[in-house]
């Protein structure tokens, strides 16, 4: 059944905690607080199936379960395939350990000058200054070092990593990880930002975030204050599936807007999830509502456990093609492949291209139409004399 969603709303409210006073479920500290992260605590609201619990059981030993009320409030109960569900209720699959499965499939370990630093490109950084998230995507890339359940012993020391950036002045980029950045105190991130926007050579600062998906709330005006007071910072959030465009998220992205953070989304392609060009359209015409731009198509990366949310590149690249004249052109993200072992984020696209020659170039349009464009000059009649006037001194 293709998928067709109610253009017009806009999920919001407290959902199943109607009991508690609207000033504890705005503040994001108690969002915190009151996580979901254990089976019992899951099954006081839902009904978990034998192979959740399977999961849950092993999370302790890969990736902890924690899910925020705001977040928990968008699964649908009642659908055990439900896309937002099957994004962080673990499930057995995450114990099987499948060919090319790494724990840092990215090398960034290898990559890594100081502890929390990743330098893999020659211009910019991945700097990650925390090990915690407001919840956990069963996917995660850096399960081996967020959430410390597998004793990888990740302690983020900031002062190193900043010494190491003052110190190279190749680095003009800088961008801030994790775990999530936003979980750090308004201090902490004051602090930080204040420390980079103090080093010369660095010219550009952004920020990976998923705390506006699962923890709106935290987006307060003190935070966009800072952002004001030591921007431009932008900002890439995580989105994957239009039913997490509510109404708090649309109004978190308006306060960062309106602070001057350009937005900007990354989503991973998830079997069951959103590989499907229809789900993938509603996203990207909701993420343009909230004045967000598409910018990365994340093929799965090869982390251990993860091969039962993985889509066959193909089809990646059909719903590219799907999206590329079809809509908005602002909509349609660029699909990448993190390259295996850490060669960096490698752009996989559909081919429009049929043939060149030193002729011709021939291609296709977004209809399959075919279109010639030469790119050898012929005159059609031989030149005139060059009409040079040159004027008297
Ligand atoms: C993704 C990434 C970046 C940023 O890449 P862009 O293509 O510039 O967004 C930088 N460093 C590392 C290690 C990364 O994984």
């Amino acid at each position: 059944m293709p998928y067709t969603e109610d253009r017009s709303a806009w999920f919001e409210g407290q959902g199943l905690w109607q009991h508690v006073p609207e000033s504890d479920w705005l503040d994001w500290t108690w969002q915190l607080k009151n996580r979901l992260t254990t089976v019992e605590q899951l099954e006081r609201h839902m009904e978990l199936t034998a192979d959740e619990k399977a999961g849950c059981a092993f999370a302790n030993h890969k990736l902890a379960l924690a899910i925020t009320p705001y977040f928990f409030n968008l699964i649908d109960r009642a659908d055990p395939n439900c896309p937002i569900r099957q994004q962080v209720i673990p499930r057995s699959a995450e114990m099987i350990l499948s060919e090319g499965e790494e724990t840092d499939s990215l090398g960034e370990d290898a990559h890594s000058p100081v502890p929390g630093l990743v330098h893999r490109y020659p211009d910019r950084v991945l700097f990650l200054v925390t090990d915690r998230c407001a919840a956990y995507c069963r996917y995660c890339t850096r399960s081996r070092l967020v959430s410390n359940a597998q004793d990888y012993n990740f302690h983020p020391e900031h002062e190193q990593a900043l010494r190491y950036i003052e110190a190279h002045p190749e680095i003009r980029d800088v961008l801030l990880s994790g775990g999530d950045p936003l979980l750090l105190s308004d201090k902490k991130l004051e602090h930080l930002l204040s420390r980079l926007r103090a080093i010369k050579h660095v010219e550009f600062i952004r920020i990976g975030s998923r705390i506006p998906v699962f923890l709106p709330q935290r987006i307060t005006p003190a935070l966009c204050d800072i952002f004001k007071k030591y921007g431009p910072v932008w900002m890439s959030i995580h989105v994957n599936h239009p039913r997490e465009c509510t109404a708090e998220l649309r109004d978190a992205c308006e306060r960062l807007s309106f602070a001057g953070v350009p937005l900007g989304n990354q989503s991973v392609l998830l079997r069951g999830i959103n590989d499907d060009a229809d789900v993938m359209k509603a996203l990207v015409h909701r993420l343009l509502r909230m004045r967000v731009r598409p910018y990365y198509l994340y093929q799965m990366d090869l982390i251990t456990g993860g091969a039962h949310f993985k889509v066959d590149v193909r089809k990646g690249l059909e719903i590219i093609e799907a999206l590329r004249g079809h809509t908005t052109g602002y909509a349609v993200p660029q699909y990448v492949i993190d390259a295996p072992g850490g060669g960096g984020k490698v752009p996989i696209n559909p081919d429009y291209v049929e043939s060149i020659t030193d002729d011709e170039i021939v291609f296709r349009n977004y209809e399959g139409k075919r279109f010639h464009y030469p790119l050898k000059t012929r005159p059609l009649q031989p030149a005139a004399e060059p009409q040079v006037t040159v004027s008297p001194a």
